[in-house]
């Protein structure tokens, strides 16, 4: 299978890649030319259908499926790792100090830092209720 295909206007644009992406992700031929047609003038669903002869649109989209899957993978195991640390210090805090207002502060802390991770990562499954849900299951033992 040829990805650049000489005869195909998309091909010859330069713009060949932010096609393909939009194929990708399944966007509407209309969105795609409606995106691209300033960068590929006249650009057609003809144009499109013909590209998508030689692009092949779904191996591709499996293979980006998959890093992402990939890349998901690592984050849940990441926020795993960090819930069992936070809790992992509640724990130790607790064991030292009978004042309410220090978990009350370290629960902050990390209330803080987990919407800060995932501002930074432009997740919206924010899971602060998951990791309240752990320190107050903590606190009400200790209680
Ligand atoms: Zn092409």
């Amino acid at each position: 299978m040829n990805l650049y295909n000489p005869k195909c206007k998309i091909c010859r644009s330069g713009h060949a890649d932010k096609v393909n992406q939009m194929l990708i992700e399944g966007r509407p031929y209309s969105e795609i030319i409606a995106k691209l047609e300033k960068h590929i003038p006249g650009l057609s669903k003809a144009n499109i259908t013909n590209h998508k002869r030689h692009f092949p649109v779904v191996p591709e989209a499996v293979k980006e499926f998959q890093k992402q899957l990939e890349e998901g993978k690592r984050k849940v195991i990441d926020d795993l790792e960090f819930l069992e640390k936070v809790k992992a210090k509640a724990d130790a805090l607790l064991d030292i100090t009978s004042d309410p207002s220090d978990l009350q502060k370290i629960t902050a802390a990390a209330v803080q830092a987990m919407k800060l991770k995932y501002e930074i990562s432009g997740d919206v499954n924010n899971p602060v209720k998951e990791l309240l849900e752990v320190l107050y299951a903590e606190d009400e033992e200790a209680g």
